[in-house]
């Protein structure tokens, strides 16, 4: 059995894992990259071109780990016909794809929301406006009542209540953004929590390196286009709360779809009441582990060796093949 993975995203975080863990590796993706995952950081033994090579993934034994880019270049319904074996409950793809399942699925976890308005006209404090499908926060905007959002949705062809189909308006909750990755094993059925990220959003963060005075001139919208992503130690008080969160999402998801395991993400805001208010969740590794390459203070007061997610995925893998059972963690 070998580890495969698309080559972009957390991919050289997860093929540094598997090696430390003995398995060969495969990566795969466009031929521009083939040095960055063969010569500058040599954690692929194989690099293979293609969106998604099936017959070679299958001869060399691969198992795929999924990853927010294998999965928005494939596509949902490909993944879902993948004949090689892939890590994770493939059942997830369609509640977490759908933002009104998704919403389902962590209002029954019992999480905080932010409210969403199906009429703009009882817009009554400031939301955000997310088109569906606007990939990294391109094309979402803020509003502060009825008038400025029909306003602002005109720009975008939006002019009446029958085009609001493919767009969620949502309670803009002012907090810091706090992003917590999980990993659950379905082998030993414990939740692990790995690190904690916050994103470096462009144009987001740099707005505030402008004088308000002059920012008031620019008319500038606020976009989220991820550049990177910053490490964070949260409050020793708040741990609880974040780890009972991710308990309850995984409780939810054994009654909804089967399960949810491997590695995940909850992604919202704290506010200043300390309240964590979750915008989404995200059902597989996010790239906001990628600092954590040689394991995070968390991972760090876990185990006495350097644990990143990657190398945690390649570690149920390992424990899998030796107990022979590939099969339950596999779809
Ligand atoms: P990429 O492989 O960089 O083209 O990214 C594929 C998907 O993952 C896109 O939806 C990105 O918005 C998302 N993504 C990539 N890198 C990050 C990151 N560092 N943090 C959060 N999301 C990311
Ligand atoms: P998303 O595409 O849902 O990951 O959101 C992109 C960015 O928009 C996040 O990183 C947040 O900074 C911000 N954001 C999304 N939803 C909300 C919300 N309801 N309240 C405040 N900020 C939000």
């Amino acid at each position: 059995m070998r580890v495969a993975t698309y080559a972009s995203h957390s991919a050289l975080q997860i093929l540094k894992g598997a090696k430390q863990e003995g398995f060969e590796t495969v990566a795969f993706g466009k031929t521009r990259v083939k040095p960055l995952y063969t010569r500058y950081f040599p954690v692929a033994d194989y690099f293979i071109e293609g969106t998604y090579p099936e017959e070679e993934l299958l001869e060399l034994e691969a198992v795929v780990i999924p990853t927010g880019s294998f999965v928005a270049h494939l596509g949902i319904q490909l993944v879902e016909r993948m004949r090689v074996p892939y890590y994770g409950n493939k059942e997830v793809l369609r509640w977490e794809s759908d933002r009104n399942l998704e919403r389902k699925w962590l209002e029954k976890a019992g999480l905080r929301l932010p409210r969403v308005y199906d009429d703009p006209d009882e817009i009554d404090r400031p939301v955000i406006v997310k088109p569906f499908g606007a990939g990294g926060g391109r094309g979402y905007f803020l509003a502060k009542s009825p008038a400025d959002f029909w306003k602002k949705a005109g720009k975008l062809g939006i002019r009446n209540k029958e085009d609001l189909s493919n767009v969620q308006i949502q309670e803009y909750v002012v907090g810091v953004p706090v992003y917590p990755h999980y990993f659950y094993s379905k082998l030993s059925r414990e939740l692990e929590l790995m690190s904690v990220d916050r994103r470096y959003e462009s144009n987001a963060d740099a707005i505030g390196r402008i004088p308000a005075g002059e920012q008031l001139g620019l008319e500038l919208n606020t976009n989220y286009t991820v550049i990177g992503n910053i490490p964070i130690v949260l409050r020793e008080s708040l741990l609880m709360d974040v780890i009972e969160a991710g308990e309850r999402v995984v409780e939810t998801a054994e009654n909804l779809m089967g399960g949810l395991w491997g590695p995940f993400c909850l992604e919202g805001v704290y506010t200043e009441e300390l309240e964590f208010v979750v915008f989404e969740i995200s059902a597989r590794i996010v790239a906001g582990t990628n600092p954590f390459v040689h394991g995070s203070p968390y991972s760090w007061l876990r185990y006495d060796f350097p644990v990143s997610t990657g190398r945690r995925i390649a570690m149920e893998l390992r424990q899998a093949v030796e107990e022979d059972r590939l099969g339950e963690v596999l779809t």
